[in-house]
């Protein structure tokens, strides 16, 4: 199965796209706000979803990746709520809200960031701990579904990406700043081994 998967991929030609950093002189897509896929666009959908793929593999297994940081202002994005690779799911027009008013803080990485050169940084955010979320998958049908713990937390981060905002410049965010990247990578993995206690299937 993986090897006709990646016999399409080939044939459709999807290449890796270099993800767009906040150091990187294409930063500004990461500042702007998405636009929605309309209901016509599902073949782009498709398309720039195979290019999230494609662009995330070097780097699973991983939480997710949002269409502008390859370059692409359109709102959608890919996510795992436990960073397992078979459970990436690709998100179309998403909304939500919070179920109830619980936060929990964490620390945050995110791709934009930990592929700078030199802005080694990760965010502590509160986010909600349960949500609601409404989106639209790739053949187009309306999903509802709720979300806590980790895939909650992943499903807000990769929203912000949405709004033009990385998790980092959140009014809300305390910053951790580090002398180089392994220091960055090495407490990373501490706060992924935490993060594994809170990995919840979607209702
Ligand atoms: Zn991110």
């Amino acid at each position: 199965m993986k090897s006709i998967l990646l016999a399409l991929g080939i044939m459709m030609n999807t290449q890796p796209i270099k993800i767009v950093t906040v150091d990187s002189s294409s930063k500004e897509v990461l500042a702007t706000k998405t636009e929605d896929i309309q209901e016509g666009e599902l073949y782009l959908a498709n398309e720039i979803s195979d290019q999230l793929m494609a662009s995330l593999k070097p780097y699973l297994p991983a939480a997710g990746l949002a269409a502008p940081q390859i370059g692409i202002s359109k709102s959608m994005f890919i996510y795992s709520y436990d960073r397992d690779p078979s459970h990436l799911e690709t998100v179309i027009n998403p909304q939500w809200s919070p179920i109830s008013e619980e936060r929990i803080e964490g620390w945050e990485g995110c791709f934009s960031v930990l592929l700078s050169n030199g802005v080694w940084q990760l965010a502590s955010i509160p986010r909600y701990d349960k949500i609601k979320v409404k989106y639209t998958n790739l053949e187009g049908k309306t999903i509802e579904k709720e979300l806590d713990g980790f895939g909650a937390k992943v499903f807000q981060h990769e929203c912000d990406h949405l709004e033009g905002l990385v998790c980092i410049y959140r009014t809300d965010a305390a910053i951790k700043s580090f002398d180089s990247k392994e220091a960055l990578q090495e407490f990373l993995k501490e706060v992924k081994k935490n993060d594994s206690k809170n990995y919840q299937s979607p209702k």
